[in-house]
């Protein structure tokens, strides 16, 4: 996950080894892939907070993710 430099592109701030989750941008429960492009390196905890929400509707709420690098769909 080098692209992501071990920042957490939820809160964006640095991610240990220990607390590294890989978080699926789509989820795959709606169809999203295990492809690079859909994941992204968060923390544990960001991700269990994040939960089953898309990013897109987190960018619809107003609450998007810090650092959100969406692929071109
Ligand atoms: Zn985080």
């Amino acid at each position: 996950m080098k692209r992501d430099k071990r920042l957490c592109y939820l809160c964006g701030r640095y991610v240990l080894p220990s607390d590294a989750s890989r978080d699926h941008l789509v989820p795959k429960s709606v169809g999203g892939s295990d492809s690079l492009s859909n994941l992204a390196l968060a923390h544990k905890d960001c991700n269990a907070a994040r939960g089953v929400t898309p990013v897109s509707v987190m960018v619809k709420r107003g609450k998007p993710p810090r650092r959100l690098v969406l692929a071109p769909a």
